[in-house]
């Protein structure tokens, strides 16, 4: 039996940009290409990161040196055990999520093939745009389509309504908006999912960076699923309570630009999200890393800022009381949103990116046992030492001036 022929997808290149700014050699950043084309070439969603998870598993299959644990959920957990003394305090976790915003198919209703969406993404974009179907289980494009109409259902989830379908409706395929899996021009990356997989392919770069350098502190590597409806699979993995005590995470994401973090601008430090505040001494830990890289390569910019265009899951972290901070890259086209009101690829700058890999093996490096205060304490001993007198002095006249008053 023939199937009907799909109009052909967006197409991709993954290259390396002639500009560098040096912080990765010329191995470090071919990987990351490597990792990008990885994990960005097949399809994801939210309850869908199937094909995600076998590239996490195959890379642990093929670089020596991990262990791959699973909680019930199917959040991996990567270890890089490390080849010196265990540490006495928290190691230090990566985190990212493997999911993008993206469509379950429905089945039909009143004549029309239709998909359930999951993640945020306004009901303004979708009337119009054209989504590409993948199989449940093999990832092979299937079918696409046209966002004919939209509806809600009794959750209050959107259900788009399809025309123009080509290709074979299957149970369990899933769905994404019809984009360029990866393409590069300039320094700009864009792609249908820079949230979050670019930070799952730093993530995998850096571990195996770290392998190769028989990094001596173990280093764990999170990749969870179901972010984008609400950390769901990081929720999962908390009320486990298996990370409690053991790690400090440093959350990895893809974040809204905003007027204080602008694509191009560095690899941000991320202070805190639209929810939350993250741990100060992890934050300080990255701007001490970032000021290091920047003394070595002086092309080499970063940002500070707090990215509260989106909640992320350094937050759940730290309600679930494992101490958390975050990186991430400033993002156009959050969730696929372009200004114009269309849906389009989103974007982020690869020195950008270059440069969060850099952070993150800085910070790796740097890693005390435990969360680290230790500079920002000594600076402000520093000072105390310095200041203490003139404080005691002018005390104690304002000590005896309202004594006085008092008598
Ligand atoms: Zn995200």
């Amino acid at each position: 039996m023939k199937t009907s022929k799909l109009p052909r997808a967006p197409r991709a290149r993954f290259a390396l940009p002639s500009e560098d700014h040096g912080v990765l050699d010329g191995k470090a950043r071919q990987l990351l290409v490597d990792h990008t084309e990885r994990l960005l070439s097949p399809p994801t969603a939210p309850y869908a990161e199937d094909a995600m998870v076998r590239v996490v598993r195959d890379f642990v299959d093929r670089v020596p040196g991990f262990e791959l644990q699973t909680d019930r959920y199917q959040n991996l957990l990567v270890t890089w055990k490390g080849v010196g003394r265990k540490p006495a305090g928290p190691g230090l976790a990566y985190s990212a999520h493997l999911d993008h915003p993206g469509f379950l198919y429905r089945g039909v209703r009143a004549g029309k093939k239709t998909a359930s969406f999951h993640g945020g993404v306004p009901e303004k974009y979708f009337v119009g745009s054209r989504v590409r179907f993948y199989d449940g289980t093999t990832f092979e494009e299937c079918a696409t389509g046209r966002v004919q109409k939209v509806s809600r259902d009794k959750d209050k989830l959107i259900i788009a309504h399809f025309d123009d379908f080509v290709g074979k409706a299957k149970k369990g395929m899933f769905g994404m908006w019809d984009l360029t899996p990866g393409s590069l021009s300039g320094t700009r990356f864009r792609a249908r999912v820079c949230d979050d997989l670019i930070g799952a392919a730093a993530l995998l770069t850096t571990l195996e960076l770290l392998a190769k350098a028989r990094h001596k502190a173990p280093v764990l590597g999170i990749f969870t699923r179901a972010e984008e409806t609400g950390f769901i699979g990081c929720q999962g993995l908390l009320r486990s309570k298996a990370i409690r005590g053991k790690w400090s995470v440093i959350g990895l994401e893809c974040s809204p630009k905003r007027s204080t973090a602008k694509v191009g601008e560095g690899p941000v430090i991320r202070v805190g999200d639209a929810g939350t505040i993250f741990e100060p001494t992890i934050t300080h830990l990255l701007q001490d890393v970032a000021a290091e890289l920047r003394r070595e390569f002086p092309d080499f910019v970063f940002q500070r800022a707090l990215m509260d265009g989106g909640r992320c899951e350094s937050s759940a972290y730290n309600l679930w009381d494992v101490p958390a901070g975050g990186l991430c890259l400033a993002l156009g086209n959050y969730h696929n949103c372009a200004p114009n009101g269309s849906i389009a690829p989103e974007y982020v700058d690869w020195r950008d990116y270059e440069g969060l890999v850099a952070l993150m093996l800085g910070a790796a490096k740097r890693w005390r046992s435990g969360a680290p205060s230790g500079r920002m304490r000594t600076g402000l001993d520093r000072v105390w030492k310095r200041e203490r007198e003139r404080l005691e002095v002018s005390a104690r006249r304002i000590r005896s001036a309202s004594t006085g008053r008092r008598s």
